[in-house]
């Protein structure tokens, strides 16, 4: 006797779900988070992960976990050294809320970390998509996650236009996760000691079927030239079997803006000038002096935009500066690093050592000039020993320049 559809349907998931967690068993990276149901480190490691590569990530969750080992460290810590244990992670308004919300913990759940879904979306900087990363992965609760990457393995697995928006993502999600919760929880091989299998940590079913997909949309079913070969989906996938025809997409990424930016060296006895973000996303942050240059559009808002008003430039050497490119929120900066001299004063406290430096915690950007400039100086471009303004640290006219 045929079956009806909805039961077939609801076979084709189970068949699914199995298939994913086998293969998620078999291969998940080694990453230090998946070793531990801490709900702390798993929120840690999923608020650094927001707008983060992993690999860039899996270094600051260490250096995290070893300073701030719990959720009262966290609390307890200065803002400044948490910034120091940020910097370069970007994307600053992420730290603000994991503080504030170590917090809040503290205060309304005597220090335990809320353990529903909904309790959990309530804590500053948490949305559905991290609220059910948590708490799948922290308590094996069936809530889903979708992210582009899961969306990009649902819409071309049923070949349907999906995005990480759109609701039939999250039900089909939700679907495959609340099948997983019958499952048993997953050995994950990759991490067990060389010929040990044994001592595979396990992953609760939910937490291994929501990072399956995101696995998979993360290292197999790639935005271009997906790897159908190597997926374990491929004999059920219509996107693979239509020969690899991508479905329309609901929404489409608008491109970046590009930008122009000069950024400003300017070194004197051994100090650089530098300015502490009073607010906006980098609020705290030290920054190199960073100006917007004109361009055929409206200014970002992010960079002041007057540099010859403030600084006159060393000449370039013959080859020009040299550039990096930075991306903030939708804009592509194109920035160039110019040896400055200073033409008005500066106010006191902005002339730092290159060991106040160290210790003082650096916006993403500064971080990135500055290394570029230690592996460019001397090749490109000679530094400002000397300033024109003799009377520069004891000014008294505060800059205007940074936000
Ligand atoms: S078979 Fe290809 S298109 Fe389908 S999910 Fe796998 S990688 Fe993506």
């Amino acid at each position: 006797m045929t079956k009806p559809a909805h039961a077939r349907h609801a076979a084709e998931l189970r068949a699914l779900v199995r298939v994913l967690l086998r293969w998620f068993g078999h291969n998940a990276r080694n990453l230090p988070w998946r070793r531990t149901l801490d709900p702390y480190a798993i929120w840690v490691a999923e608020v650094m992960l927001q707008q983060t590569r992993v690999s860039t990530v899996q270094s600051y969750w260490e250096r995290w976990m070893r300073e701030l080992p719990d959720l009262p460290a966290l609390a307890r810590a200065h803002p400044r050294r948490l910034r120091k244990l940020w910097e370069g992670l970007g994307y600053y308004r992420r730290l603000d809320h994991l503080h504030s919300a170590a917090r809040l913990i503290l205060e309304q759940h005597a220090g335990r970390f809320p353990h529903t879904y909904d309790e959990i979306l309530k804590l500053p900087g948490i949305g559905p998509y991290t609220a059910g990363a948590i708490a799948s992965a922290a308590f094996n609760l069936p809530t889903p996650v979708v992210d582009g990457n899961v969306a990009r393995v649902l819409s071309r697995f049923y070949s349907r236009p999906l995005t990480a928006r759109s609701a039939d993502s999250w039900a089909l999600a939700t679907r495959l996760v609340q099948i997983a919760a019958r499952c048993m929880p997953v050995a994950l091989l990759p991490l067990a000691e060389p010929g040990r299998p044994d001592t595979a940590p396990l992953c609760p079913p939910c937490s291994a079927l929501n990072q399956a997909l995101m696995e998979l949309g993360a290292t197999i079913c790639l935005p271009h030239n997906p790897r159908c070969t190597d997926c374990p989906l491929r004999s059920r996938c219509l996107h693979a079997r239509q020969g690899g025809a991508d479905p329309g997409r609901a929404t489409r990424r608008s491109p970046a803006e590009p930008r122009r930016l000069v950024a400003c060296l300017v070194r004197s006895d051994g100090h650089w000038l530098l300015h502490q973000r009073g607010t906006g996303v980098n609020r705290g942050y030290w920054e190199l002096p960073v100006f917007e240059l004109p361009s055929d559009r409206p200014p970002s808002g992010h960079f002041p935009t007057d540099p010859e008003s403030w600084f006159e430039f060393e000449p370039s050497p013959t080859q020009g500066p040299p550039t990096i490119v930075h991306h903030i929120t939708r804009f592509r900066y194109h920035v160039e690093i110019r040896a400055a001299r200073l033409k008005r004063p500066w106010p006191p406290g902005h002339w730092l050592t290159p060991r106040q430096l160290q210790n003082r915690p650096l916006s993403r950007l500064t971080t990135k000039i500055l290394q570029q400039w230690t592996s460019t100086a001397g090749a490109t471009a000679k530094h400002p020993e000397h300033d024109p303004a003799p009377h520069k640290r004891h000014a008294s006219e505060g800059p205007t320049l940074l936000k």
